[in-house]
């Protein structure tokens, strides 16, 4: 298991010169400390990384790639940026590497601007089978400049259809093909997503957003091999800054470095970039192999529990940190799920599940994470007590005394539970 972060803070400064923020500031830490955050894409960074971004870094602009700014006085930033880049391209094994995105999303806009004209079609995970807003949805620029193809999950495994990407690539010819998702809790196929867009000439764009800290820790397969490109964020499982990342093979270099700067973006977040290689150099270390093979086992041990407990697994389990709910058998629908579990501590989100009957704003599902809660240091036997407060948060019915009495006496064992092992500890 990982080290828990301890977390001194020392708003002395701050409180005396903005009392409002420090206020929030404490509010927020008090808000992760006393309940159970099961966001699948949120994580609790280390004090490093957070020192490295609250620093002087921030002030500096940096237009351009080390070596070569638009201004001057960059000789300090551009070791850092060295930095980011040397230990990202190590410990992927990536051929190229740029930290300057600002999220996720802004990598990825990236990458339409390097391999794709407005109007090119795009082949997509569906949104509501799991696919990212950036990966061709209509409120998105991804689906309003370019011609999204949806692809889907099969009904009987839900899992991805590859035979139905094959074909939609065979008659849509696309520019690119994306796999990764942010709701698909089982191991991606990166050698058939990779036949299938040699086949048809396609570039292959791999969104790791989600699950890069599980390649990170070896925890799962490495797409870097297999992807033209590959796009990631390095504050989700990978527990960075926020932030977001490209890596590509060395022939589309150029082409990615100008679609991020200066295409897309303007000066580069150094502090940020600071703290991606902070970032970076933690994740080398067998301490965090360890943490991330425990998100992994977690995850199953949380899947488990809520099996055990009446909900289904969408796909049968998870080989990640996520794991999607099928509510249905319960009874309960995703929204009140989560405003249930929210009453008694636990921080979730609904989430469709492939073929939902269910509008989007109710949904059937919820969806869980367990990065967070290892960083924190739960084991498997905290994930079983997890699994088992979120069922009986989830019956139970607030707004009736007995639910509400139940919302109680779960929200104080969530205390319990985090008390044990808690988030940002007092050093
Ligand atoms: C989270 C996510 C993103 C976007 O990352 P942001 O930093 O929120 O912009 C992109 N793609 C996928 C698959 C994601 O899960």
């Amino acid at each position: 298991m990982s080290t828990p972060p301890f977390f001194g803070p020392d708003f002395g400064e701050l409180g005396r010169t903005d009392p409002e923020i420090a206020d929030v500031l404490l509010g927020e830490l008090d808000r992760v400390r006393s309940g159970l955050q099961l966001i699948a894409s949120e994580n609790f960074a280390s004090p490093a990384v957070f020192a490295a971004q609250g620093s002087v870094l921030s002030n500096k602009y940096a237009e351009g790639y080390p070596g070569n700014r638009y201004y001057g006085g960059c000789e300090v930033v551009d070791r850092a940026e060295n930095l980011a880049v040397e230990r990202a391209m190590s410990l992927f094994g990536a051929e190229h590497v740029n930290v300057q995105p600002h999220s996720g999303a802004s990598a990825n806009l990236a990458v339409y601007a390097a391999f794709a004209k407005p109007g090119d079609a795009v082949l997509a995970m569906s949104l509501p089978h799991g696919g990212h807003l950036t990966h061709g949805s209509k409120v998105s620029f991804s689906g309003r400049w370019f011609t999204p193809i949806p692809y889907h999950v099969r009904q009987d495994t839900e899992l991805i259809d590859y035979d139905e990407v094959r074909d939609l690539a065979l008659v849509h010819r696309p520019r690119i093909i994306v796999a990764g998702a942010t709701a698909y809790p089982r191991l991606i196929d990166f050698a058939a997503f990779r036949s299938i867009a040699d086949e048809v000439g396609a570039i292959l764009w791999i969104d790791a957003a989600h699950f890069i800290g599980l390649v990170a820790g070896q925890a799962i397969p490495s797409p870097v091999p297999y992807a033209d490109v590959v796009s990631a964020t390095t504050h989700k499982v990978l527990r960075g800054p926020r932030g977001g990342m490209l890596m590509c093979r060395a022939e589309h270099a150029r082409a990615v470095d100008k679609a991020v700067f200066p295409f897309s973006q303007g000066g580069p977040l150094m502090h940020t970039i600071a703290a991606k290689a902070v970032a970076f150099a933690e994740a080398g270390t067998d301490d965090y192999k360890r943490y991330a093979s425990a998100v992994v086992s977690n995850a199953g041990a949380l899947t488990s529990s809520l099996v055990e407990n009446g909900m289904r697994a969408v796909s049968g389990g998870t080989d990640t940190h996520l794991a999607l709910l099928d509510l249905r058998n319960t009874g309960v629908d995703g929204r009140t799920a989560e405003a249930r579990c929210q009453a008694a501590g636990i921080t979730l989100n609904k989430n469709a599940i492939p073929f939902d009957p269910a509008p989007p704003a109710v949904a059937s599902g919820i969806r869980v994470g367990s990065a967070a809660v290892t960083t924190q240091g739960f084991d498997a036997a905290d994930m079983a007590a997890v699994g088992s407060l979120v069922a009986r948060a989830v019956r139970a019915e607030l707004g009736t005394a007995s639910g509400d009495r139940e919302i109680a006496a779960v929200e104080g064992e969530v205390t319990e539970l985090v008390s044990r092992n808690p988030a940002y500890a007092r050093a």
